[in-house]
């Protein structure tokens, strides 16, 4: 069909309205998910206080990487323990159960240090074609609380351009370009670096500064992947994570333990291990969410990790581990930690220091039974 002119320019003057709409609502979109802070609820009577990840990588002061780090001190002094969330935003039971910790938790005897947004720049943009829900509700006793559902990797709005290949600064070991945004490749970090490598400087600077004694890195992998309900640890730790592991299968919760890999590096397991004296363990659970076979993305889809491809490929026989729901995942990242804790309390007793003694967390089925909303506290927004 031939236009007349005055048709053409119509035609084409609404074609370019249409766009300047959809990229104002886009962008608007964008910009309101990166400035969008979630709400952690602080207990004034518990936390001690509140650290910077600039106080440990100075570079970072004034950027989106200057993180919070939770402290929360025991009458008592005595071992250390630092929890690790949302280093990969797009593997929401890391930071849910850093959450749940930081919200619950006592401490009697020794520190616990609880970081809920590893990587801030990595919460303020999505995965490319994934087609997420940018945002998840938790409904509480009386409140709803919303999380954010991010990247794995750095926004290219903190570093850009990447290199074709991703050479780690301390081994010279050879990755992927989008590996160069990925927290978990960049340790031990570098206060000069890149910006994500000077968020990993800043963890490890605090395990160093405050000669933390066990990390727990908290991650999700998909059904498919075979690292998956595990506990990964570095090769000083491997006595606490398989008393770990016997501890939470007495209790009918099968984990699979592995020792950290050597030559693959600029993992937590494997650096912090390597450059600090903690004992470094990295837990991962089943996320569907971040599954590659998955349909639909939906909010249910991360909260339930309901998907018809992931039923069939269960049915099947085909995946590590099957789909959970989110107080599941939780549960067991939970339970992790206190078995972890507890196997380091047994074995390392005799030691100057003592026990890490502290209190106040659900029980794996309880988590289950009530939901994980019920214990993280009311929005006080
Ligand atoms: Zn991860």
């Amino acid at each position: 069909m031939k236009l007349n002119k005055k048709t053409n320019i119509i035609l084409t003057s609404l074609l370019l309205l249409l766009t300047i709409v959809l990229t104002f609502i886009s962008g608007k979109q964008f910009s309101d998910f990166a400035n969008y802070e979630t709400e952690f609820v602080l207990r004034d009577d518990v936390i001690t206080r509140v650290e910077k990840f600039s106080e440990y990588s100075p570079k970072l002061e004034g950027t989106i990487g200057d993180s919070n780090i939770y402290v929360i001190e025991g009458d008592e002094p005595g071992p250390s323990v630092l929890i690790i969330g949302g280093t990969h935003p797009n593997e929401p039971s890391g930071q849910l159960t850093a959450t749940l910790l930081l919200e619950n938790i006592t401490v009697t005897k020794g520190t616990v240090y609880i970081i809920t947004e590893a990587n801030k720049s990595a919460f303020t943009h999505s995965q490319p074609l994934e087609a997420s829900t940018l945002y998840y509700n938790i409904k509480t006793d009386n409140s709803t609380r919303v999380f954010k559902f991010g990247s794995r990797a750095t926004n290219n709005t903190e570093q850009w351009p990447n290199p074709d290949v991703y050479v780690h600064r301390t081994s010279g070991q050879q990755l992927s370009s989008t590996d160069i945004r990925n927290l978990n490749r960049a340790y031990p970090g570098c206060e000069d670096g890149t910006y994500t490598e000077k968020v990993a400087y800043a963890i490890t600077q605090c395990i160093i500064k405050n000669d933390i004694t066990i990390t727990i890195d908290l991650h999700e992998a998909s059904p498919e992947y075979l690292t998956i309900n595990a506990i990964v640890a570095h090769q000083r730790a491997t006595s606490v994570a398989a008393k770990a592991a016997f501890k939470m299968d007495m209790l009918g919760v099968t984990i699979s333990t592995e020792v950290s890999p050597t030559n693959l590096h600029g993992l937590s397991h494997r650096e912090l291990g390597d450059y600090t004296n903690t004992l470094a363990f990295l837990c991962e659970t089943s996320n569907a969410a971040q599954g590659k076979i998955r349909g639909k993305f939906t909010e249910d889809l991360i909260l339930t990790g309901e998907d018809k491809f992931y039923e069939k490929a269960s049915e099947l026989g085909v995946l590590y581990a099957d789909t959970a729901d989110i107080s599941e995942r939780v549960a067991r990242h939970v339970l992790s930690i206190v078995s972890i804790i507890n196997a380091y309390n047994d074995i390392y007793e005799d030691q100057e220091q003592g026990k890490l003694v502290f209190g106040n967390l659900p029980e794996y089925q309880e988590i289950i039974d009530n939901g994980l909303g019920h214990y993280l506290l009311d929005s006080l927004l």
